[in-house]
């Protein structure tokens, strides 16, 4: 998703992070997001470029990387950046990451998945239910395969393309249970 650092043309806006005003003038970093209130449009969460470091450290990443807005404190924020991408957690489905505890079960096999173990991720499917259930549905790296649609190959790119701070031999290993 898009996002953008601009110049704040009102003080309007509230930071999503810290849910302060940003000051009329002051930098701002704006994620792109689809509006709650009007389907198929997108608008903006704001956020100071400090608490975006915090918050949204690989998108406030890629906003410096491509932004022509000279930014005073470029630096300071680059270093935060880097402390923080290391326990950003990731917020697009599906992605694979270590289970920091063991209370999910596994959608596939439905046994535990151990903590510190590597999972997946997906997005909770329709099952027609009235009350769908809501958020991530987590599986074994071994079960996955089998949840993992038409085209395993694609699968892996976007769970690879989402997942943050997962190691390149879990995430090779994931690759191969795919291709099983
Ligand atoms: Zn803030
Ligand atoms: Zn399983």
């Amino acid at each position: 998703m898009p996002s953008i650092i601009e110049t704040a043309k009102t003080g309007r806006a509230g930071c999503r992070t810290c849910k302060t005003p940003i000051g009329k003038g002051e930098l701002r970093f704006g994620e792109e997001v689809p509006n709650a209130f009007s389907a198929g449009e997108m608008t903006y969460n704001w956020h100071h470029l400090a608490c975006a470091a915090k918050k949204k450290p690989s998108a406030l990443k890629e906003a410096l990387d491509s932004t022509d807005q000279t930014v005073p404190d470029k630096e300071e924020l680059l270093k935060a950046i880097e402390v923080n991408a290391k326990t950003e957690k990731p917020t697009v489905l599906p992605y694979a990451e270590y289970a920091p505890t063991a209370r999910a079960a596994c959608i596939g096999c439905t046994e535990k998945i151990e903590k510190g173990h590597l999972r997946v991720a997906i997005e909770s499917e329709d099952d027609g239910s009235p009350f769908p259930r809501s958020g991530p549905r987590y599986l074994h790296v071994a079960c996955a395969v089998d949840h993992a649609g038409d085209d395993p190959d694609e699968f892996f790119e976007r769970v690879k393309a989402n997942s943050k701070n997962v190691e390149m031999k879990d995430m090779q290993e994931l690759e191969a249970a795919l291709q099983a």
